[in-house]
């Protein structure tokens, strides 16, 4: 069976989780037993998001081959199994680089190169490719119907259904009820703009997904379906859910995978969801709550470690546990003066987590909280930057070299205990000079890392520029740290612990990429693990003390 495809728009304004919706039916298509693929194509002219800032664009998502994508699919990964590349995600800019390679190179023969339709057969070309061996593919366009840059790629999916049929594609429209308080009303004229807006370039909506906070009646649901050409039944109620991983099952008891299957005229079974519910379960019953501070700089926009805070998500609900999250900005850490101020922000943690970022604000501010993790034995977990932390933390004050950094942040520094080692390249650009992608690691037993993993053997996803320096290896192993994981040739530490901790563990790739809520990743399950413990030593000695307080009064006199 040639593959089908359904197409998700979204309309009135941006962040209706288009992404989230097209991963949790992704989810559900798999759960009734068929092969699924994701793509997205964003409209802005970046080749990719790989130099856009993080307050602008949110996370950076990397996918195996090394592609630095848009985070909506971390969505797909953590929803489905679909396999993404750099196939699954196109920006204008990538589409429109590739024409005038060709164009350059002659490939057109002398014709004129026009967006359509030159422009919308790369777009659907690109479609076709990753639709290859799946049952469906589902594909996200980005921004919202009504902008200009978008246009091109509505106009490709129009003539894919033209080309392939109404069995083989399908038009969902992601869209926006809101409620307007004053009027004591749910308001269904933007969702009819935007469907006339859609029709006007000749695409028909089959199925609304109407996001709103709360459930639209039948007779608001008739209103909508006759004012917009859909069915009664294909106007969903997207309601808001207190956890993304609620969407799927919220949509299946909306009836939107069997809508699907329906209109593709699809024979599939019935959903599997069991784990998904027990995992709602869990997610809404903890047993208890773990306190974690993540201190990085990127804080004030969440979206930017969208990855990170799932994972963490997932590694909590893996022991039932309720995360309790506080973005920490690092800079608010410096110390003045050598002072210690920055440690009463830094008590209630059970758990401390330096994530990845660049440039050299912040620095100092991450060292302190590294510090005061090493020394009051509060679990931390380094990913990236906070692995390069983490080594110039112990070298400057454990080992005593007190101007140690990384070139990335002091290019003149005596001691660059993390550097460039492809400084010898004499690569300067800033994009595609990263370490990027898969890369395997090989775990030395016995260790923190490999008791997680429970392997020796890992593969991991990378993007950064600067690695550990071996030539400081003796001298910080000399004072206690551990490498406990580095590629299979020993170029390039991937993994850094202190064996005389509860637990601390730094790493140079990102785990977060690769956790999945029903796949929790082993690092941060172990993370909150040992950080669950630390807090509950914590309460317990508390408690005691408390008792003890009260059995026995004259201690309190005494002191
Ligand atoms: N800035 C550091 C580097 O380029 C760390 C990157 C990261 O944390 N992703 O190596």
């Amino acid at each position: 069976m040639a593959a089908k495809y359904v197409f998700v728009t979204g309309g009135v304004v941006s962040s209706l989780g288009k992404g989230l919706a097209a991963a949790s039916i992704g989810c559900l298509l798999e759960s009734r037993g068929l092969k699924v693929n994701l793509m997205k194509f964003d409209p802005y002219l970046n080749v990719d998001p790989g130099t856009m800032s993080p307050f602008q664009h949110g996370e950076v998502f990397v996918t195996d081959d090394g592609a630095e994508t848009d985070l909506d699919l971390g969505h797909y990964e953590r929803f489905t199994h679909a396999k993404l590349s750099r196939d699954n995600n196109w920006t204008t800019g990538r589409i429109y680089e590739q024409i005038i390679t060709k164009e350059r190179r002659g490939d057109y023969l002398g014709k004129t190169v026009q967006v359509i339709p030159h422009v919308t057969n790369e777009i659907k070309a690109a479609m076709k490719k990753v639709a290859q061996d799946v049952d469906v593919c589902l594909v996200e366009i980005g921004g919202t119907v009504g902008d200009i840059e978008s246009l091109p790629f509505l106009e490709a999916i129009r003539q894919m259904r033209q080309e392939l049929g109404r069995d083989n594609t399908l038009f969902i429209h992601v869209t926006l009820v809101p409620w307007i308080g004053a009027a004591g009303e749910l308001k269904t004229k933007p969702t009819q703009h935007s469907v006339k807006e859609l029709l006007s370039i000749g695409i028909q909506p089959d199925i609304l997904l109407c996001r709103t906070d709360r459930f639209l009646s039948k007779e608001l649901k008739s209103k909508i379906a006759l004012f917009c050409n859909v069915e009664d039944e294909a106007v969903i109620t997207a309601k808001d859910v207190a956890s993304i991983y609620e969407v799927p099952l919220v949509f299946a008891r909306e009836g939107v995978d069997a809508l699907v299957l329906r209109y593709l005229r699809i024979d599939a079974k019935q959903p599997e969801l069991a784990r998904w519910e027990e995992l709602m379960h869990r997610i809404y019953n903890p047993k208890d709550e773990v306190h974690i501070g993540i201190v990085g700089k990127y804080v004030e926009y969440e979206d930017s470690y969208k990855s990170l805070k799932e994972a963490l998500v997932h590694g909590a609900v893996a022991h039932n546990l309720k995360l309790n999250l506080t973005w920490v900005e690092a800079e608010g850490l410096e110390s003045k003066n050598g002072n210690r101020d920055y440690e009463t922000q830094l008590e209630g943690f059970d758990g401390i987590l330096v994530p990845g970022g660049f440039g050299k604000r912040g620095i100092e501010g991450m060292l302190n909280g590294i510090r005061y993790a090493r020394e009051n034995k509060v679990p931390y977990f380094g990913i990236c930057l906070g692995m390069q932390t983490a080594c110039i933390e112990f070298a400057r004050n454990v080992c005593g070299l007190d101007e140690a950094n990384s070139s990335e942040f002091d290019p003149a520094t005596p001691h660059r205990i993390i550097y460039k080692l492809r400084e010898l390249t004499g690569i300067d650009e800033l994009g595609g000079t990263m370490r990027l992608g898969a890369w395997t690691c090989k775990l030395e037993p016995n260790s923190q890392a490999a008791k997680a993993y429970g392997a020796t053997e890992i593969s991991e996803r990378h993007r950064h520029r600067y690695e550990f320096n071996r030539e400081y290896e003796a001298l910080l192993t000399g004072g206690g740290l551990r490498i406990t994981g580095a590629t299979p040739d020993g170029t390039y530490v991937e993994i850094v612990e202190l064996p005389d901790h509860p637990y601390f563990l730094g790493c140079q790739f990102h785990p977060e990429f690769k956790s999945k809520p029903l796949e929790p990743h082993p690092l941060f399950s172990s993370f909150v693990k040992a950080s669950y413990e630390n807090g509950r030593k914590k309460r317990d000695a508390k408690n005691t003390e408390d008792v003890e307080m009260f059995l026995r009064p004259e201690r309190i006199v005494r002191r």
